[in-house]
């Protein structure tokens, strides 16, 4: 991303009080003219009480240990991007998966594919979760780009935040992008079905328990371009 000093202002600014990541937006976000900065005026975010709102315990100090990544062949461990591991004392075990949540980030629209620009945009929204949202680290479990890599976020040992009220179990997968103004990239496709493909087969989660985000609950995500994506392949064999 090649953000001006003024934009990244506005938009971390924005960000903030837009409520944490783009898909916890209502749809009155949506109405905004291209180009604008964030809407100070959004004061409604949905799903941005996900998270467990532990109270922050003093860290031990003991060096933290990674749980071993976990992903579809070819994917970026969180390594990749970030030196960074979770709060500990804000993220609970995840203890098994049983179903599967697919996300938009939707914030604006993202159409860069190189690897510096990606990583920035995951140590922004790991950012806005931890910082802002007090969560104890990015959100959902795995980020697709627009490029197709599929990058380790919060380790799938831990509950992630990313459906209010619905994480345990839950694995979080948000594509790079607004799909309600563009359309996810081929690339993104094929990552997203091989990623919920390996994840079914690893957690033996079956076509049914793989959900979108508005099918959980009231929001836009993962936007009106890649809903209907989703819906497709769990119904033409895509995901058997
Ligand atoms: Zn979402």
């Amino acid at each position: 991303m090649k953000f001006t000093r003024r934009e990244m202002l506005i938009t971390g600014l924005g960000l903030m009080v837009a409520g944490g990541t783009g898909c916890t937006q209502t749809p009155t976000s949506l109405t905004r003219r291209p180009g604008t900065p964030w809407p100070g005026s959004i004061s409604q975010p949905t799903h941005a009480n996900a998270a467990a709102r532990t109270v922050a315990a003093p860290q031990p100090a003991q060096p933290y240990r990674a749980p071993a990544a976990v992903g579809p062949p070819g994917f970026r461990p969180r390594s990749w991007w970030t030196r960074s591991g979770p709060i500990r004392s804000k993220v609970n075990p995840m203890k098994g998966v049983s179903r599967i949540t697919v996300h938009h980030e939707g914030h604006t629209p993202v159409w860069f594919t190189d690897e510096q620009s990606t990583k920035a945009r995951l140590e922004q929204v790991r950012n806005i979760h931890t910082r802002d949202r007090r969560w104890g680290d990015i959100g959902y479990h795995f980020v697709i780009d627009r490029a197709g890599r599929v990058i380790e976020g919060r380790n799938i040992a831990y509950q992630g935040a990313h459906v209010s009220n619905q994480n345990p179990h839950n694995v979080g997968v948000m594509l790079l992008g607004n799909f309600e103004k563009q359309s996810p990239s081929q690339a993104q496709l094929t990552a997203l079905q091989s990623t919920l493909r390996h994840l079914m087969a690893k957690y033996r989660v079956p076509v049914r328990r793989v959900y979108t985000h508005r099918e959980l609950g009231p929001t836009v995500c993962p936007g009106r371009n890649l809903q209907p994506r989703v819906a497709s392949l769990r119904t033409n064999g895509g995901l058997a």
